[in-house]
């Protein structure tokens, strides 16, 4: 039996000798597209048990069924960090998104704000967000929440949550993080940043932190990816 290559995400139980049938769109990918055949090896993952080995038991054009025979990797939930970001252009969303994934954000929440006039597709988000996983070999999938307008995230907030405020008014400041670890959020604004009432707001509230991203405005997409370093390389699992 050669290696298993190839890395599927699936809705269901993993565990030793459990039979995992795959869908229509999976069984094609895997038998027609990669032409697996019977007892070719995959690499499965549900975000809840880990990644496993499985082998192909039976393969059909339309479905088929894998069976489950070690675990392959344990369980590796990212740090307790949620990006919060207002949505921007479809494909510069996307790409916000995926990287999250990949930079280990443990859970997505789009937000509306002042300035925020794109709309959203939350299902593509949450397939996006699958696909990322699969590529970087994690073994955890943030859930993608759907579109709510900021201050009602921020009027039910659990303020033991600290938000790390990418606030486009400190351009130039330094971009240094002096904060305590535990539970925290990245908020990135959108294309035409947080209106004075917003930047009011934010600044008012005792749990939120603003920090500077460095001398230039940055879109959006890499607002996200910074504020995410900075947070992962300071308190996160890159240390
Ligand atoms: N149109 C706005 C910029 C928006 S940039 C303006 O001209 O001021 C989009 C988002 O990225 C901002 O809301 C902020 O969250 C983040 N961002 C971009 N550059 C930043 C910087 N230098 N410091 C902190 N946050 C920044």
């Amino acid at each position: 039996m050669t290696e298993a290559k190839i890395r599927l995400y699936v809705d269901q139980a993993l565990a030793t000798g459990q039979p995992v049938a795959l869908d229509e769109a999976q069984a094609n990918y895997l038998f027609n597209v990669m032409r697996l055949g019977l007892g070719a090896l995959v690499k499965l993952f549900n975000g809840r048990d880990g990644e496993w080995l499985a082998a192909v038991e039976h393969a059909a054009k339309r479905n088929g069924i894998l069976r489950c025979t070690a675990q392959s990797a344990p369980l590796v939930p990212p740090p307790d960090l949620w990006l919060v970001f207002a949505p921007i252009k479809k494909a510069r969303t996307d790409f916000i998104v995926e990287k999250a994934v990949e930079m280990g954000a443990a859970r997505i929440l789009p937000v509306q704000t002042r300035y925020t006039n794109e709309r959203l597709r939350e299902d593509k988000l949450r397939a996006h967000a699958i696909e990322a996983a699969e590529q970087c070999e994690a073994t955890y999938v943030p859930p993608v929440e759907d579109l709510i307008p900021l201050d009602k995230l921020l009027a039910k907030w659990n303020p033991t949550r600290r938000i790390l405020w990418a606030d486009e008014g400190l351009q130039g400041r330094a971009a240094l993080l002096q904060a305590a670890p535990g539970p925290w959020a990245i908020l990135i604004g959108p294309e035409g940043g947080f209106s004075e009432e917003e930047r009011g707001k934010l600044r008012a509230l005792p749990f939120v932190t603003p920090i500077s991203l460095g001398p230039r405005i940055l879109r959006a997409d890499t607002a996200a990816v910074a504020a995410l370093t900075i947070w992962q390389t300071t308190l996160g699992d890159w240390l």
